[in-house]
């Protein structure tokens, strides 16, 4: 698998090769503070495409995340024009990954002029320069599985080369139906830039609600944090969701940003993948694990090794049982979102990491 490729694409072509037919499942609401609703991905989808969040005030919405899918969009927006007639004024992104921005352009279809895509100004420059080669990418690799796939279909053979039976040809030819509908959206995918940038921090006001948003950077350069005072929730993005993706991150940043939204008086976070979290243990946990991954890479360069030698040392078992446990989805994650993080590591303490 190429690295530069983001996580989205690595659990969504796992998904054509190794995961059960089964439909695109509906977002998972929750109102957590009055107004303030999570909306999630279904637990086994958590990891295919980012949750969003909807902040409904008294004359506007805010959205937080666009989420990719072009149906599941349309889906939030249907159930949020159920709720309320009050359009979306304002939406977020917490960072660049398209799995939180390929969806802006739905939102200005449908809210026009009148709304503000708001964002980190690195964002700006990342969506065309690296969210769209991503894409383009993701499409050659998805074109590539679905050509060999559809292979292995007509000389009826799995990927082992072993026949298969009359159910699991079922099964491959819904999955093959269904990546070639995914492919099909994403050559039509249009893009929606920030019409709103800002650089530390951005103060709004929704009504009598105050939203702070602060940049913490660490999952990519630009991640930014929603934190509503009053309520005492935190939007995290993916600076702090179910398994952090370290293909674009800057694990050193990473702590101080984990550590800045330690000092924060809040209750529950809703993460940019993954359940809706009450206090401090996950935080905890993932900081600790950052420091464990930073802290082995260093004692690493001590010694003298390499990044592979280093990439073998670095255990951290204690983590992937209490992050991922029995969990296949989670375990899968675990495994192709860390040796990357461990690579940042280590590069970003010889100065070789790239902006
Ligand atoms: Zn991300």
């Amino acid at each position: 698998m190429r690295q530069s490729l983001g996580f989205f694409l690595l659990l969504t072509l796992c998904n054509l090769c190794t995961q059960p037919a089964s439909a695109q499942q509906n977002h998972e609401w929750s109102e957590v503070a009055p107004g303030v609703h999570a909306v999630l991905q279904p637990g086994a989808q958590r990891f295919d495409d980012s949750n969003s969040v909807v902040l409904i005030g008294d004359e506007d919405v805010l959205v937080v995340d666009a989420q990719a899918s072009a149906d599941q969009v349309r889906a939030l927006l249907a159930k949020l024009r159920e709720m309320t007639n009050n359009p979306v004024r304002a939406l977020v992104n917490t960072h660049w990954h398209g799995d939180h921005t390929q969806g802006n352009s739905l939102y200005v279809e449908a809210f026009g002029e009148q709304l503000e895509i708001v964002a980190h100004t690195s964002v700006l420059e990342d969506i065309p320069g690296r969210a769209k080669p991503a894409l383009d990418e993701q499409i050659d690799t998805w074109q590539e599985a679905i050509e060999a796939a559809e292979e292995r279909l007509k000389a009826g053979v799995d990927e082992e080369g072993a026949p298969m039976n009359k159910e699991e040809k079922k099964d491959l030819e819904r999955r093959l139906e269904r990546s070639r509908k995914r492919v099909d959206d994403w050559r039509q995918q249009r893009w929606a830039l920030p019409t709103r940038t800002f650089g530390d921090r951005l103060l709004l006001q929704q009504g009598s609600r105050t939203i702070e948003l602060l940049h913490l950077p660490g999952h990519t350069r630009g991640d930014v944090v929603l934190f509503l005072p009053a309520e005492k929730v935190l939007v995290t993005g993916d600076l702090l969701d179910d398994l952090p993706y370290g293909g674009h991150g800057y694990p050193r940043q990473w702590i101080r940003s984990l550590r800045r939204l330690r000092e924060l008086d809040f209750d529950t976070i809703i993460p940019g993948h993954g359940a809706v979290r009450r206090g401090r243990e996950h935080l905890d946990l993932v900081l600790a694990m950052f420091e464990s991954i930073v802290g082995q890479v260093d004692a690493a360069i001590e010694n003298g090794d390499d990044l592979e030698t280093t990439k073998q040392k670095v255990n951290l078992e204690t983590f992937r049982q209490q992050l991922a446990g029995d969990d296949a989805s989670a375990t899968s994650a675990f495994e192709s979102f860390i040796p990357a993080t461990i690579e940042r590591a280590y590069l970003e303490a010889k100065g070789e990491l790239p902006d």
